[in-house]
């Protein structure tokens, strides 16, 4: 049973979501969850495209989680686009929109996190400290408060997907998970929450990691199948880019994110920079078909 795009539940208490859920449950719903930070653009209503295709009732989360931003980082700053987003939900059939503030979610002292593994030990994890525990927590937490039978995350965070996709498995936590393809603007750029923080020549700078990616892609098509070599290719694309200081650029497997030499066309390239100010992450299967 859908409910139609104009009776969106917005609820802000962990109460009122269980409330929400368990009637949606008694109606004979199962219950499909995309945990988000907001600022919606369309590669969140992928998310919830998908999720409504495997539920019946679709929660969606808005919560910027302290937990995952490190003191340096843009939390003050994040985009809260708040009336944008909810009425971006409801179109997008949302029926329960769940958007709790900071003390509901962490009143007083914190004894317990998740702390995550050696998947969590390079790239965005060395990058951003503490990131990973913070965005598991929370998650750990948004699952405990919707009891979601599936949930949709996106390729384009493949780390986090890969240690959400690990905590799940790990801590038997009775929910399925799907891991949803990346949604690119036409020229390539992956959709992001910091793509409004570009300027005009940011955001052309920002292509070159798409162009690097691809051109990984091609090198792989061609026979290259050096981890070394791929990556050099990646990086002279980014070389001749102005504005990106590169963070990291690596041929890794998709779900232990390690660096090895056996490459096949599963493994993922995975890309890291500041264009500007602005740091934007993306991904691509170097043997995929589509841009994923
Ligand atoms: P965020 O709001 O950045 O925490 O992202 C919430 C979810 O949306 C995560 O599962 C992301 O991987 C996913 N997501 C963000 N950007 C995209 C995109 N361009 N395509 C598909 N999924 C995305």
């Amino acid at each position: 049973m859908q409910n139609t795009a104009t009776d969106m539940v917005v609820a802000t208490t962990i109460t009122g979501v269980r409330e929400s859920v368990a009637n949606a449950r008694a109606m004979g719903s199962t219950i499909g969850f995309v945990p988000t930070m907001g600022a919606l653009h369309k590669g969140h209503l992928s998310l919830v495209e998908r999720a409504r295709k495997e539920s019946s009732f679709t929660v969606m989360s808005i919560f910027v989680n302290p937990l995952q931003f490190a003191p340096t980082e843009d939390l003050a700053k994040y985009p809260r686009p708040v009336e944008d987003d909810e009425r971006m939900a409801r179109e997008s059939g949302v029926d329960l929109l769940f958007r709790p503030a900071v003390e509901d979610m962490y009143p007083g002292k914190r004894e317990v996190t998740v702390a995550a593994g050696e998947i969590a030990s390079e790239w965005e994890g060395s990058s951003r400290p503490g990131h990973f525990d913070g965005v598991l927590t929370v998650v750990a937490k948004l699952f405990n408060i919707v009891q979601p039978d599936i949930t949709v995350f996106g390729r384009k965070d493949l780390q986090q997907a890969a240690l959400v996709a690990a905590m799940i498995h790990d801590l038997n936590m009775p929910v399925r998970m799907i891991i949803a393809p990346i949604v690119r603007e036409g020229d390539g750029l992956a959709l992001s929450s910091r793509n409004r923080y570009l300027s005009d020549d940011d955001r052309r700078s920002a292509l070159s990691l798409h162009s690097a990616l691809q051109e990984i892609r091609r090198a792989f098509a061609r026979g290259v199948t050096s981890t070394v070599e791929l990556e050099q290719i990646g990086r002279s694309v980014l070389d001749l880019t102005p504005n990106v200081r590169l963070d990291y650029l690596a041929v890794v497997s998709p779900t232990s994110l390690a660096r090895n030499d056996d490459v096949s066309k599963t493994s993922a390239a995975i890309v890291a920079a500041r264009v500007g100010s602005t740091r934007l992450i993306d991904n691509m299967t170097i043997g995929g078909d589509d841009e994923n």
